[in-house]
């Protein structure tokens, strides 16, 4: 077992949730309105995620709020959540975009400044005619940042952007009461540092620093990329730092800087960021299409949506957000290909009729299966239970309070007596979630069972 406690610092570990509907919708607010409102999810617990890992798992559909990692059924949702990719080397600024920039420097370094600037720094021909040109976004998002200014003269306010650890501070606390009351208009007994600590400080993400292909030493984890203004903390982008890309969890400022548009100008930074840092992709989080408040990200262009099937990522063009517009499920990659909606495979009164036809199998059926079986649940890009029986998961390694050590599935006493067929069962219960993640994953991951872990 040595080798194996030396590989556990690899491991990602999770422990299985399962497979559930969010009670409310905070997105269209059906329910209230006496539709009912859907978002099933998968959900998993982690305490441990390698950087690679999370990557790999975003790639899936999956993400993470603190701990809780939850991977949505595009299909069963009245607001279906996809994920989107942001190709940082692609990146044009559109004209709105590039006028929030250039009006929040001309804001931080003041008339004065560049007019003082200009006499005792005086750019070149050149660097006016490129200047006025082309917007290069690295260049122009940290122009007004304090490092870059020549100084003297002063400009009229100090601007600084850094990227620092995700743990929790009153300061920090300070701009989040402040957003979610001003700016989300919610409730003041419902904002608390400890909630703001469980959604923005936590994380199971590891920190690592790697050299990239291109020689520069990149920092992956999670941080807290904080924005001041004349040393007042305004702004906050909570970042997960992947081998492939900036993945934002969210964006929170202060209300002293809300006509600066500073959501837009949160992204350029991290698409800049993304671009300087070689992640190269820029991940905006889930994108809804029937919410008017996730438009603006679909202003940053070129973007790519991943298909919940085949796992692939496809251009999102006028024709893509069309098909969008005309139903509120789409599989792009099959839509592109021609092939109609393909029969649902087993429906969930099929399931039930075919199994009172069996005496045996009647037992097992409880009420709440079909809705929260995995298996039953028609979630794309999931192996079916036929192919899960295939996978071999005998050597899926577990954590529990009750062994020292690792231990493999087979050493589970009910392993070899229950079915991945039985819901509810632990090892239908692993079975979801390998399902989940995906069986190739397998060999990366410790189904952790602990809970002194997660405390
Ligand atoms: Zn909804």
């Amino acid at each position: 077992m040595q080798a194996l406690d030396d590989a556990a610092a690899h491991f990602s570990y999770i422990c299985p949730i399962g497979y559930s509907n969010s009670s409310d919708c905070g997105y269209c607010r059906r329910s209230r309105s006496g539709q009912s409102s859907k978002r099933y999810s998968y959900y998993a617990v982690a305490t441990s995620l390698t950087p690679d890992f999370y990557q790999a798992l975003i790639d899936r559909c999956w993400r993470r709020s603190g701990t809780l990692l939850y991977r949505p059924n595009q299909k069963n949702s009245c607001c279906p959540h996809y994920t989107l990719r942001l190709d940082s080397t692609a990146f044009k600024a559109t004209k709105d975009q590039r006028q929030a920039v250039n009006r929040f420097n001309k804001h931080v370094i003041g008339e004065s400044y560049a007019r003082e600037a200009a006499r005792l720094h005086p750019p070149t021909r050149e660097q006016v005619r490129k200047r006025n040109n082309e917007f290069d976004l690295a260049k122009r998002i940290h122009e007004p940042e304090a490092p870059m200014l020549k100084s003297p003269p002063l400009p009229a306010h100090q601007f600084t952007v850094a990227l620092e650890p995700n743990t929790f501070t009153e300061e920090k606390y300070d701009v989040f009461e402040n957003y979610q009351r001003i700016v989300h208009k919610e409730a003041p007994e419902k904002i608390s540092r400890g909630g703001f600590q469980r959604f923005l400080c936590s994380s199971p993400l590891k920190h690592e620093t790697v050299t990239g292909p291109d020689g520069k030493e990149r920092q992956l984890g999670s941080f807290h990329q904080c924005y001041r203004l004349d040393g007042k903390l305004v702004a906050i982008g909570v970042l997960d730092l992947l081998p492939h890309c900036v993945s934002a969890v969210y964006f929170l400022y202060h209300e002293s800087i809300h006509s600066f548009s500073p959501g837009k100008l949160g992204a350029l930074q991290e698409i800049a960021l993304a671009l300087e840092g070689g992640y190269r992709w820029w991940y905006s989080g889930f994108y809804i299409h029937n919410c008017d408040k996730m438009k603006y990200k679909i202003d940053f262009s070129p973007q790519y949506v991943l298909d919940p099937e085949t796992l692939k990522w496809d251009l999102l063009d006028k024709e893509a957000l069309r098909l969008f517009d005309q139903k509120p499920y789409v599989s792009l990659s099959r839509e592109r290909q021609g092939i109609s909606e393909e029969p649902v495979k087993e429906s969930a009164s099929e399931i039930k009729a075919g199994r009172q036809d069996s005496a045996s199998d009647a037992d097992d059926l409880d009420d709440g299966e079909d809705e929260s079986f995995l298996f039953h649940s028609g979630m794309p890009g999931i192996p079916s239970l036929d192919q899960m029986e295939e996978v071999d998961m005998d050597g899926l390694l577990l954590r529990s309070d009750y062994a020292d050590s690792f231990f493999s599935a087979s050493d589970l006493v009910v392993w070899e007596a229950e079915r991945i067929s039985q819901y509810g069962t632990l090892k239908s219960r692993i079975a979801e979630m390998v399902a989940a993640i995906g069986p190739d994953l397998m060999g990366a991951i410790c189904v952790d069972f602990r809970k002194r872990s997660r405390s």
